[in-house]
């Protein structure tokens, strides 16, 4: 069923949450739309003008010991614990408009709704603008919900921007209390809604309203160093090489193939890339003597990854032999489990789309997300808006408003139903 008769009788204004998000938008680095980098000036400024609209919707605002600029709806029953939604404020460099900024403003309509109906919540209800959720100056990504959830090291806050700041520094800057952030995890959430852009062309192919989303995949990088020999490209006959970067070329493919491979063998959703190559020395004239790979994949189900990385060991190795190459190094660089999502919340979710008529698919997501750290400390889904053509972090990434309206009645219903049911 098609959700667009559903919206008719809305009750989040999603004009306003339209207005609110090309204000947000319109605070940009000058010339480079969209961008409003994590603990920059312009940051700071959307901050400001967003803390402002938490206030007019008659929302208690604090910045808390991470950095989190929060929102709050005082509950009837203080002991019931907080209902939290949200998403991000900052941007990507030239990013574009609805990449977190729609979580927040679609939760700050949210909340103006249930002030305007007069509606009383049990729970206290948080609006969350967590604290640069995209990799930031200091390569760390989510360092809000990271701090919120008890996950952020010590060593982590001493890291530092290339101009020097300290991330305890910036904390700091930003209204924060690093000395409070590891005495302060969060145990009264009761749930952590994010809706979210889908970054993906999923839900486009799908032509449904929405997608529920049950978890965010693992991620597992891996670096390989083949090595062979460089030597004259003029003078070396072909069968005389050990070309590095020959071998590569077949390991690439292999990463591809083992990857559809997963994918046939019904693990759920899986992807595998090669995105970086080292080639040395990389001259025109030089028979390739050395190349780096880096290799990333990313999946729902933790044995599809444990069962194509033992296959990628294999291949690249069978290929290395094969090329007369020796496989230099082979590194696991990192491995983030997969994030289930609370089974219950999922569900909640789902009933609230049927309920009101939305359209929707299940799907994981491929891109990591704060929801991540709140499943640490509370029950934890998402729900995903489409995305025009998959495109995003980019200037063209673009939801219709209609989209956004379907999104937010869905998480506004979920959130009634969650306040009575407990
Ligand atoms: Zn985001």
């Amino acid at each position: 069923m098609n959700g667009q008769a559903a919206a008719g009788n809305h009750p989040v204004d999603a004009d306003r949450i339209w207005a609110d998000l090309m204000d947000l938008a319109a605070i940009t680095d000058p010339g480079r739309p969209y961008t409003r980098r994590s603990f920059s000036p312009r940051f700071l400024e959307g901050r400001a003008w967003l803390a402002d609209r938490f206030r007019a919707a008659g929302l208690e605002t604090r910045i808390d010991p991470a950095g989190n600029l929060i929102g709050r709806l005082e509950g009837t029953e203080p002991e019931a614990g907080t209902i939290a939604l949200g998403s991000h404020s900052d941007t990507v460099p030239d990013g574009g408009r609805f990449d977190g900024t729609a979580g927040v403003l679609v939760a700050l309509g949210i909340a103006r709704t249930i002030v305007g109906q007069g509606i009383r919540l049990r729970h206290s209800l948080e609006i969350i603008d967590c604290l640069a959720e995209e990799v930031s100056e200091f390569g760390l990504s989510c360092i809000g919900s990271r701090g919120l959830a008890g996950a952020l090291t010590p060593q982590s806050l001493d890291l530092r921007k290339p101009d020097g700041e300290s991330l305890r520094e910036a904390i700091a800057r930003v209204g924060g209390d690093p000395d409070r952030i590891a005495v302060v995890a969060r145990d009264d959430i009761r749930a952590w809604l994010e809706l979210h852009i889908e970054q993906g062309r999923v839900l486009e192919e799908a032509g449904v309203d929405l997608g529920i989303v049950t978890s965010v995949v693992g991620i597992t990088r891996v670096e390989i160093e083949v090595s062979g020999m460089a030597d004259h490209a003029g003078t070396t006959p072909m069968h005389l090489r050990h070309d590095a970067l020959v071998a590569a070329a077949g390991m690439v493919a292999e990463v591809r193939r083992l990857a559809l491979r997963r994918i046939e063998a019904g693990g759920g959703y899986f992807v595998a890339t090669t995105g970086e190559l080292t080639v040395t020395p990389n001259a025109a004239n030089v028979v390739p003597g050395k190349v780096r790979l880096l290799v990333e994949a990313r999946g729902e189900a933790p044995d599809s990854i444990k069962v194509f990385l033992g296959e990628l060991a294999q291949g690249t190795r069978r290929i290395a032999e094969a090329s007369g190459v020796t496989l230099s190094s082979y590194r696991l660089l990192s491995e983030a489990p997969p994030t289930p999502f609370d089974p219950g919340l999922v569900s909640t979710l789902e009933a609230a789309a049927s309920r009101n008529g939305v359209s929707f698919v299940r799907l994981p997501s491929g891109a990591g997300h704060d929801a991540v750290f709140f499943s640490r400390i509370a029950p934890t889904a998402m729900i995903f808006v489409p995305s025009r053509a998959g495109r995003s972090h980019c200037p063209e990434e673009w939801t219709d408003k209609q989209e956004l309206a379907l999104g937010a009645l869905v998480q506004f219903d979920a959130i009634l139903e969650l306040d009575r049911s407990g």
